[in-house]
């Protein structure tokens, strides 16, 4: 397929992909509005119909206006039955993990989405990308930062764009932290502080509770999110961590970890502290600059996201995230744009993951390698 052809640039204005904190919040809004010709909506096909894939990617994909829900990938014959009568998805555009590669031969398919557990993000997006799909995959990215390196050389050797899917670069309140930090708009951030996490009260056979699935416990899952927030905050990459971590129910969380505390080292000297938990419903992120302050809560749930700085109230729209998060991702592809969320987004955060760890088995500080 030619994606140039799917183009249409009438009306909009498009400033192009330029990394965090680029460009100014109104112009990155109207960047996120950019969109195709109806008729040259892109297809993206779920991979994994677990939680997420019902609860907000599926409905997200019927807002958006550059890409549409084309197709599944599922184990389950049932939720192949009622997706398709749900979503009008043809019984052509439907696969199972066995015949997953025939995709490749599949032109109503242009994005695959993975939305597996974490230990299956590096098989689906290798075959993906080698089925000549262009993938976002959900966070974590992978297991560890190694194996990120291997699905970013997979991507690239096969022409294909990969993302991952951190839908709040797409989040107007956190576009702002990233401006107001990136730019020192209240000068040079003299610390930071921020946490995400939730009471995890579930199922206690679950894939996120399992070493080799999930590759840890709340630090994968939630405190990805609190790093990622650090690094785009600071606008720098961490140097060095040191790391803690508590149990208050190490019956349950007999192979993961449950809250983990770190302190993350910048060029320069600043540490910043965070931290995730699956005890605790945590989400927000403070920063105090030399000359004001600003924080988001919540700052990483679905939104609404709410926001202030030290002169008042934050006041922006609120945004489906998925939904501004694959309509931008569809139009960098149909207009072989850079993305802003590269794959290499995904492995930094992955080596910080990976030196937390090597911290709490050394109980030293440890650097971040790269
Ligand atoms: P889930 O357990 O609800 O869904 C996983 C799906 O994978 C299920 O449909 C399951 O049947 C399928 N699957 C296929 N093979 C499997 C196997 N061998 N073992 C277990 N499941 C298998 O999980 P989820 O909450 O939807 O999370 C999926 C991914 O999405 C994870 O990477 C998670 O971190 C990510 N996620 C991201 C966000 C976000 O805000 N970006 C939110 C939630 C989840």
């Amino acid at each position: 397929m030619e994606f140039s052809s799917k183009f249409s640039r009438r009306g909009f204005i498009r400033t192009g992909a330029l990394g965090i904190g680029a460009l100014t919040l109104s112009s990155r809004l109207a960047a996120l509005a950019a969109h195709l010709e109806p008729n040259k909506k892109l297809g993206v096909a779920l991979v994994g119909l677990g939680y997420y894939s019902q609860g907000q990617l599926a409905p997200a994909l019927q807002q958006t206006q550059n890409c549409y829900l084309a197709g599944i990938v599922t184990g389950t014959p049932a939720k192949a039955v009622s997706w398709a009568q749900k979503y009008n998805i043809p019984q052509k555009n439907i696969y199972n993990y066995q015949n997953f590669d025939q995709i490749a031969n599949n032109p109503d398919i242009d994005i695959v989405y993975i939305v597996l557990p974490v230990f299956m993000h590096k098989e689906y997006t290798i075959r993906a990308a080698q089925a000549g799909k262009h993938v976002i995959c959900e966070k974590p990215m992978a297991l560890n930062a190694s194996d990120c390196e291997e699905m970013i050389a997979a991507c690239k050797k096969a022409k294909r764009m990969l993302t991952i899917g951190y839908r709040l670069h797409f989040e107007p309140y956190t576009m702002e932290v990233m401006r107001l930090g990136q730019k020192h708009v209240f000068g040079k951030i003299i610390s930071l502080e921020n946490a995400n996490g939730f009471n995890y009260r579930g199922n206690p056979n679950a894939w996120r509770l399992k070493k080799a699935m999930a590759g840890g416990g709340s630090l994968m899952d939630m405190g990805i999110y609190a790093i990622q927030g650090a690094r785009y905050t600071v606008g720098q990459e961490p140097i060095a961590v040191k790391a803690s971590q508590e149990k208050t129910r190490p019956e349950f969380f007999t192979e993961v970890d449950e809250t983990v505390f770190w302190e993350l080292e910048f060029p320069g000297g600043l540490k910043t502290k965070g931290k995730s938990s699956y005890n605790n419903n945590w989400g927000y992120l403070r920063a105090q600059a030399e000359h004001g302050s600003f924080e988001l809560e919540p700052a990483y749930n679905y939104g609404p996201i709410l926001g202030k700085t030290s002169n008042g109230p934050m006041t922006f729209p609120q945004v489906n995230h998925q939904a501004a998060q694959m309509d931008d991702f569809a139009y960098c592809v149909a207009t072989n744009k850079p993305n802003r969320v590269t794959g290499e987004e995904g492995l930094k955060d992955m080596r910080v993951v990976d030196a937390i760890y090597r911290s709490l088995d050394s109980g030293k500080t440890e650097k971040i390698l790269g």
